[in-house]
């Protein structure tokens, strides 16, 4: 039996331009939530049915087409509604546009269902995730944070961070594409995640596992005003 307030979490990098999409469930109830569904739909769900798991919620933490690709086929197979952020609808209805400049067919694209606005709560079984507007990869960019004290009250588990495209181990978001800014990505850097807990275990939108603390002191766009861009979409 897992313990009251453990999480089943699985990476899963999908598609050319491997996103990471996040299969995050409830080991009690084995509600789930699922975070950037770009690619390889029936990966994904070959995932949730392992974990014996039920999709409450469909997250996009942006509209850039590696993320959101397999929406539309995850909701169809779930029933789920899909949540974003107001502010990257304009970003998803180009999706033809951005389908042509990385050569991929276009996906189907889905309804979106809800809208994900800052400070707000999702909750699934025992689990809860504040959503932080955090624009500058994109204007309607979210990261999703899991307290550690909502998911197992006296337990020593750590705090998590989904980032999205806004944070990387060692980089950040580029902000050269539409709607990016880099002065908005640093307040947003600044403003919001730096705020998190240093023990908060960071899970970006491409590459490995960092966290707040590692990011505090070694990352060069948070530390010594690096202005290169990177080059993640
Ligand atoms: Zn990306
Ligand atoms: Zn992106």
């Amino acid at each position: 039996m897992p313990m009251a307030g453990s999480l089943i979490h699985e990476v899963i990098p999908v598609g050319l331009l491997q996103c990471n999409c996040s299969v995050v469930g409830d080991p009690q109830t084995r509600e789930a939530v699922v975070i950037d569904p770009g690619d390889e739909v029936e990966r994904i769900l070959q995932a949730i049915a392992r974990h014996r798991l039920v999709v409450k919620a469909i997250v996009n933490t942006h509209a850039h087409i590696d993320h959101v690709g397999g929406l539309q086929k995850m909701r169809q197979a779930t029933g789920a509604p899909v949540l974003m952020h107001r502010e990257d609808l304009d970003l998803y209805a180009a999706l033809e546009v951005q389908a042509a400049m990385i050569g991929v067919p276009v996906p189907a694209a889905a309804q979106v269902d809800a809208f994900l606005t800052d400070g707000q709560t999702l909750r699934w079984g025992s689990q809860g995730a504040h959503v932080l507007h955090t624009p500058g990869h994109t204007k309607g960019s979210v990261c999703l944070f899991l307290p550690a004290e909502d998911r197992a009250p006296g337990q020593p588990v750590r705090p998590l961070l989904f980032a999205g495209d806004t944070l990387f181990a060692g980089s950040i978001g580029r902000t050269d594409l539409w709607g990016g800014s880099f002065s908005e990505i640093m307040r947003s850097l600044k403003g919001k995640l730096l705020e998190l807990p240093d023990e908060t275990v960071v899970y970006p939108g491409h590459g490995p596992a960092t966290t707040i603390g590692q990011e505090r002191v070694a990352n060069p766009f948070l530390t010594g005003g690096l202005r290169q861009e990177s080059d993640h979409t």
